[in-house]
C-alpha cells in the first residue's frame, strides 16, 4: 500500500490528490445502488497524461483501478468490489467549449450535462440529453452509462450527441476516436463501442457532443386516468398517430401520492395514473399536435386532458415528476430502482404484468418514467432490514427481468448492468452474446485492471439485495 500511495504520488505531486484517509476512502465506498466497498486509495487527476500514467502504473502492478463520476449510478457501476484504486474524475471540469460554427461542445470528463446545456442554450443552441441526475452526474459517467432522460424519445439518448471521444486505454496509450465531423465510417465505430461499456474498456478524458437549434415554442399538456392500462394505451396511440413529442412520462397512482405527501404541487391524487407530455417545435404545429393528442387520450378514457397555461404552470408540473424519486424514500427507506424497457407497442402489457407482480409479492411499486419509449422505472420502496421483506423484493425484481425480456425488451435502458444486473446477462444475451462481449474486455483489457467484477457475472453470482 504504501509503495503503490509513493508511486502514485510521483504520478500526482501535488499530495491532496491522492487519498488514502480512513474518511476519504469511506466517501467513494458505495454509490446510489447497494453494496459498500473500500478502495486502497482514491486518485483525483486532471489531466489526459496523469490518467494515462496512473493506468499504466495499475498494469504494469495488475492493481484495479475504478472510474468514477459523481457515484451516481443505480447499477453498481463506480464500486471498488477489488479494492484498488478508485479515480474520481469528477474535479476535472476545466474545459467547456461551445464551437458555434460546427454547432458543437468539447468537453472534460467531470462536466455536467446541466452545465453544458446552459452553455449551449447561450448561443440559441440545447444538448438534449437529459437525465434526472444532469445537475450534478458528470459527462464521463452519462457517457459510460449511456444514459438518457425523458427528451430521449424524440431526441435520442446520450450516444446520438458524442462522435468523438478521447480515452485512455487500460494499458495507458491514448487514443482518439471519431473526431468533428457529423460523417465518419473510418473503422469500426470505436466511439459507440466506449460508450455504454461502463468504464471497464477505457477512461474518457475529453468527449465531442453535438448541439441542437432551440426549439421555437414549448407546450406542457397533463392527462389524467383512472386506470393505468388506459395511459399505456394512449401512450401508444399518441405515437402511431405519428406525433412524437419531446418528452412523454407517466406517473401512477402511487407516486402522485408520495409527491403530493413529500412536497404538494396541487396533483390529482384520486386516479390511477397521469401522463405528462412536451410538445415542442413550430408554434403552429404544436396547436394542430394539442388537438390530436387530446383527441387520442379522450378515446382512450382520459378522465380530462390540461394544457398548462403559463411556463411557470408547466414547470411545476415536471417538477412534480422530478420529485417522484425523492418522495418515494420518504415512504420507506430503501428503494430498488429498475428500468426494465419494453417496445412501446408492449406498454399496456408491461403494465399489466407489473399489476400482478405487484399483487403476487405483496410489494410496495411505484411506477414512472419515460413511457414513451418504454423505459419504464418501476421502483420499489421496502426497508433493508425487513429480510422478509428482501427476499420478495428479490423475487419481484427478476420477475420483472423477466416479464421485460418475454415481452421483447431489455433488462437495463439507462441505469447499466454494474454488479446488481450481471447474473441475468445470459438471459437476455444467450452465453454466446456473453461470450463475444468478454472477448471484446479480454482484447482491450488483457490484466482485468479497468473496473473488474462489473457486467459480466461471477461464477454462481445469484442477484441479492441482502446479505445472506
Ligand atoms: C436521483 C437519480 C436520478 C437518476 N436519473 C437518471 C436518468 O434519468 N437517466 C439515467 O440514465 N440515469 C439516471 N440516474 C443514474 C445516474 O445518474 C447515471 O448513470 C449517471 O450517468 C452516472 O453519472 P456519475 O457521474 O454519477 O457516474 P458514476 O456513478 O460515478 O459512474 C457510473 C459509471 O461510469 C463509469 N465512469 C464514470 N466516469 C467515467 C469516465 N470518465 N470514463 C470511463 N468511465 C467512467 C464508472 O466506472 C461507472 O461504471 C439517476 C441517478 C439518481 C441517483
Amino acid at each position: 500500500m504504501e509503495q503503490l500511495h509513493e508511486l502514485l504520488q510521483q504520478v500526482i505531486p501535488d499530495g491532496e490528490r491522492v487519498l488514502t484517509e480512513k474518511a476519504d476512502l469511506a466517501s467513494y465506498s458505495y454509490d446510489a445502488s447497494f453494496g459498500v466497498y473500500m478502495p486502497e486509495v482514491v486518485v483525483q487527476p486532471l489531466s489526459t497524461c496523469e490518467v494515462a500514467e496512473i493506468l499504466k502504473l495499475a498494469n504494469k502492478h495488475k492493481i484495479p483501478v475504478y472510474p468514477r463520476g459523481q457515484g451516481t449510478s443505480l447499477s453498481g457501476g463506480p464500486l471498488p468490489v477489488r479494492g484498488g484504486i478508485v479515480m474520481d474524475l469528477s474535479q476535472w471540469t476545466s474545459k467547456l467549449e461551445i464551437d458555434t460554427e460546427n454547432m458543437l461542445a468539447v468537453v472534460s470528463p467531470g462536466v455536467t450535462a446541466q452545465a453544458i446545456n446552459n452553455a449551449a442554450l447561450v448561443h440559441g443552441l440545447i444538448y438534449p440529453p437529459d437525465p434526472s441526475s444532469m445537475n450534478i452526474a458528470t459527462i464521463g459517467g452519462n457517457l459510460a452509462e449511456n444514459s438518457g432522460g425523458p427528451k430521449g424519445l424524440k431526441y435520442g439518448v446520450t450516444k446520438d450527441y458524442v462522435i468523438g471521444l478521447e480515452v485512455v486505454t487500460p494499458e495507458g496509450e491514448v487514443i482518439h476516436t471519431g473526431g468533428k465531423t457529423m460523417k465518419n465510417v473510418t473503422g469500426y465505430d470505436l466511439t459507440k463501442l466506449i460508450v455504454g461499456s461502463e468504464g471497464t474498456l477505457g477512461i474518457i478524458t475529453e468527449a465531442i457532443l453535438r448541439l441542437y437549434p432551440k426549439p421555437q415554442a414549448t407546450e406542457t399538456l397533463m392527462a389524467l386516468f383512472d386506470d393505468i392500462i388506459d395511459a399505456g394505451r394512449a401512450i401508444s396511440n399518441i405515437l402511431s398517430a405519428g406525433i412524437i413529442p419531446a418528452k412523454l412520462e407517466i406517473m401512477d397512482k402511487a407516486s402522485v401520492e408520495a409527491v403530493e405527501a413529500y412536497r404538494p404541487t396541487g396533483l390529482p391524487t384520486n386516479i390511477d395514473a397521469l401522463i405528462l407530455i412536451e410538445l415542442d417545435g413550430h408554434p403552429e404545429a404544436i396547436k394542430d399536435e394539442i388537438k390530436r393528442v387530446n383527441d387520442v387520450c379522450l378515446q382512450e378514457k382520459a378522465r380530462s386532458v390540461q394544457i398548462a397555461k403559463t411556463a411557470e404552470e408547466a414547470a411545476q408540473l415536471w417538477l412534480a415528476r422530478k420529485l417522484v424519486s425523492p418522495a418515494i424514500v420518504r415512504v420507506k427507506p430503501t428503494k430498488i430502482s429498475e428500468d426494465a424497457t419494453v417496445p412501446r407497442s408492449k406498454i399496456p402489457d408491461m403494465f399489466q404484468r407489473l399489476k400482478e407482480i405487484k399483487q403476487k409479492y405483496n410489494i410496495d411499486l411505484v411506477v414512472f418514467g419515460h413511457a414513451g419509449d418504454g423505459n419504464l422505472h418501476p421502483n420499489i420502496i421496502a426497508d433493508e432490514r425487513d429480510t422478509e421483506e428482501m427476499k420478495r423484493v428479490e423475487q419481484a425484481v427478476e420477475e420483472i427481468f423477466q416479464a421485460a425480456i418475454e415481452l421483447g425488451g431489455t433488462l437495463s435502458g439507462e441505469h447499466g448492468i454494474g454488479t446488481l444486473k450481471a447474473p441475468f446477462m445470459e438471459m437476455e444475451l444467450g452465453a454466446v452474446g456473453v461470450d463475444m462481449m468478454k472477448r471484446i474486455k479480454q482484447a482491450w483489457d488483457p490484466n482485468d485492471i479497468l473496473n473488474p467484477g462489473k457486467i459480466f457475472p461471477e461464477p454462481n453470482q445469484r442477484f441479492v439485495l441482502t446479505n445472506d
